[in-house]
C-alpha cells in the first residue's frame, strides 16, 4: 500500500491502472473504525483499486464545532487500510486540495432543497464544504465507483444528485450503518462519551427500532410514526433532540405519508457530543440478484425462483437481444460505438415481463413489437457484441434500475448483486467447479449428437471462460461482499431452487433489513 499526500503522486500512481482496471474511492475523514471498515471492504470487493482518502475537512466545521478535537489516527488508519487490502491512501493537506484561503475558493454549491433541511438547517454550510471537497476528490482520482454510509444519509442524498448534475461517470454506491452490539451507530465521534452516556445514546437506535416494528405493522403515517419515536426518546432527557423527522430519501422532502419509502431521520447530542441516525422504511417486494460463472445454472434456477414465489423474472439478456436489433435494422456498423451510443439514447425501449413461465418477455422497440425479431439466429450470433460495449452496458443498466426500483423481480448475471442491484436484499452467488460445469456440459453435448470432446478440454475452456469474465474491465463477474454462496456441485435444478426460497423466506423474516 502507498501513501500519497500530493496530486501528482496519486495521479500518477493511478493512471498505470486507469485504462481497464476500476477504481474505488472511499472519502473519509479518518479515524478509521468498523463503519469505515465495511465501506473500504465492500470497495476492495467490488474494485480493482481501492483509494482511501483521509481528510479532515476544515470547509464542513463550522467555527463552534469539534474541527480542532475532531480525532485523527493517522498511524492506525495506515495499519487497518494496508490490512484491508487498500492499494492507496490519499492524505493531503487543506493547501493541496486548494483551499488554503476558504474564503476565496471555487465552491460547489448542492441544492437548497436538499441542504435547508434535516442536519443542514443546524449546520449552515456544512453540506456546501462537503460537496466542494468530494467534487475536488472526484476530480483528483476520478474513481469508477464511491463508496458512502447510508448513516450520512443526507450526504449520500447530496452526492447523488451533485454527480447527477455535474454529469460524473462515477458510480455511487451506499452501505448499510455499521453498529455496536448494543445498536448504536458506530461514529469517530463515539469516543467523546463517556460510558454512561454511551448506554443513554442507544434511546436513539432503540427509538428507530420501535418506528420500524410499526412500520412492518402497516404504519405508514407521518404523525404516528414520529409520535413513537418521540415518545421513546421522552424517557432519555439527556438527550436533546435537534430534529426528528421523515422524508423521502432522495428529494429529502417530508412527507406525510410513506407511499414507497421514507427516510426517518433523528438528530441531538448528549452532553458535548452531537450524534445522528436514521432508518429507511421501505415498503417494497424484494429485488433477488443471483450471479455467477457461466455454466452453473444461472438462468434456469433464476427462471424457476421467479415463478414460485410469484415474482417477476426481469430477462436483461432480451435487453441487450432488442439493441442487437435495433443496430442491425438501422442498417449500422455493429462496431460504431458512438453512433449505437446515440441511436440507443433516442430509442424507446420497452421490456414488458412474462407473467408466466411458458410465455416470453415483450419487447417493444419505438413502438414496434420485436419479441420474436430478438430470438432470431442472426440477432443471437451479435448480441455478445452489443453487449460489450460500454455505453449500451450503462444505459441498459440504467433501465433496469427503474424496472427493479419498486421491488418484485428476480435477476441473473455478473455483476447485478454488485454493479446494477448492490441494494438487492437477497444476493445469491450460484456456483459449481469447471469439472461438475464441464460434465453437465459434455451430457448436452452428447444429449446433442456433439460429443467428441474430452472433459479434460472442456474443464480447461470453462476455467478459460471464468478467467476472461473475472477479468474484463467491463461488467466482470464479482462475488458481493453480502452474497450468500450456493454450490450446485451435488445439487439438484430443483435443489438449488428450493434453497435459494429457504433464502429468501428467511431473510422475509428478518424483515429484510432490521437495524
Ligand atoms: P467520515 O469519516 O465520518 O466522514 O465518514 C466517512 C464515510 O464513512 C462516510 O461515507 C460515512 O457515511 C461512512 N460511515 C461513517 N460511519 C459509518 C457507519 N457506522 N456505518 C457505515 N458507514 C459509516
Amino acid at each position: 500500500m502507498q501513501i500519497f499526500t500530493t496530486i501528482p503522486g496519486l495521479r500518477t500512481f493511478l493512471a498505470d491502472y486507469r485504462h481497464d482496471r476500476s477504481i474505488a474511492l472511499v472519502p473519509t475523514m479518518g479515524a478509521l473504525h468498523k463503519g469505515h471498515a465495511s465501506l473500504i471492504r465492500r470497495a476492495v470487493a467490488e474494485a480493482e483499486i481501492t483509494v482511501v482518502s483521509i481528510f479532515v475537512n476544515p470547509l464542513q466545521f463550522a467555527p463552534t464545532e469539534d474541527f480542532s478535537r475532531y480525532p485523527r489516527s493517522l498511524d492506525s488508519d495506515r495499519q487497518l487500510c494496508e490490512s484491508l487490502g487498500v492499494a492507496a491512501i490519499f492524505a493531503p493537506s487543506a493547501e493541496t486540495l486548494g483551499i488554503g484561503d476558504s474564503e476565496d475558493i471555487t465552491a460547489v454549491i448542492p441544492p437548497i432543497s436538499l441542504t435547508s433541511g434535516l442536519c443542514g438547517a443546524f449546520r449552515p454550510g456544512h453540506f456546501q464544504g462537503v460537496a466542494t471537497i468530494v467534487t475536488r476528490l472526484f476530480n483528483i482520482i476520478a474513481p469508477t465507483i464511491a463508496y458512502f454510509g447510508e448513516k450520512d444519509a443526507q450526504q449520500l442524498a447530496i452526492i447523488r444528485q451533485l454527480v447527477r448534475d455535474l454529469n460524473l461517470a462515477i458510480e455511487i454506491r451506499a452501505c448499510a450503518t455499521v453498529r455496536e452490539t448494543s445498536g448504536l451507530a458506530v461514529s469517530s465521534r463515539n469516543q467523546y462519551l463517556s460510558t454512561a452516556e454511551r448506554e443513554k445514546a442507544t434511546i436513539i437506535v432503540k427509538s428507530l427500532q420501535l418506528a420500524l416494528e410499526s412500520f412492518h405493522l402497516g404504519e405508514r403515517q407521518r404523525e404516528k410514526l414520529l409520535a413513537i419515536v418521540q415518545k421513546n426518546l421522552d424517557r432519555v432527557p439527556e438527550f436533546r433532540c435537534q430534529y426528528l423527522d421523515l422524508v423521502h430519501p432522495q428529494s429529502l422532502q417530508p412527507i406525510e405519508q410513506i407511499e414507497t419509502d421514507g427516510l426517518l431521520a433523528i438528530a441531538g447530542s448528549i452532553g458535548q457530543t452531537r450524534l445522528i441516525d436514521n432508518i429507511i422504511l421501505r415498503q417494497r417486494r424484494p429485488v433477488i440478484a443471483i450471479d455467477g460463472p457461466a455454466g452453473a445454472g444461472k438462468s434456469t434456477v433464476t427462471r424457476l425462483v421467479a415463478e414460485k414465489l410469484g415474482l417477476t423474472y426481469l430477462d436483461t439478456g432480451a435487453m441487450y437481444r432488442a439493441v442487437t436489433w435495433l443496430v442491425v435494422n438501422s442498417g449500422l456498423d455493429l462496431s460504431a460505438e458512438a453512433a449505437i451510443a446515440e441511436l440507443l439514447s433516442l430509442a424507446k425501449i420497452a421490456i414488458i415481463p412474462a407473467d408466466s413461465p411458458e410465455n416470453v418477455t415483450i419487447v417493444k422497440i419505438n413502438g414496434q413489437d420485436v419479441t420474436l425479431e430478438i430470438r432470431s439466429p442472426a440477432i443471437t450470433a451479435q448480441v455478445s457484441r452489443i453487449a460489450a460495449q460500454k455505453a449500451v452496458r450503462q444505459q441498459l443498466v440504467t433501465l433496469q434500475r427503474e424496472m427493479g426500483m419498486s421491488g418484485g423481480i428476480v435477476v441473473e448475471g455478473r455483476d447485478i448483486g454488485t454493479n446494477v442491484f448492490p441494494e438487492a436484499e437477497l444476493k445469491i452467488f450460484l456456483t459449481a467447479t469447471p469439472e461438475e460445469r464441464a460434465r453437465r456440459r459434455l451430457k448436452d453435448l452428447e444429449a446433442q449428437g456433439n460429443g467428441g470432446i474430452s472433459l479434460a478440454e472442456l474443464t480447461q475452456e470453462i476455467e478459460k471462460r471464468d478467467y476472461l469474465d473475472s477479468n474484463r474491465s467491463l461488467a466482470p463477474l464479482r462475488k458481493a461482499a453480502d452474497a450468500i454462496e450456493v454450490n450446485s456441485d451435488h445439487l439438484s435444478i430443483a435443489e438449488v431452487t428450493e434453497k435459494i426460497i429457504a433464502l429468501y423466506h428467511q431473510g422475509e423474516e428478518n424483515q429484510w433489513r432490521s437495524l
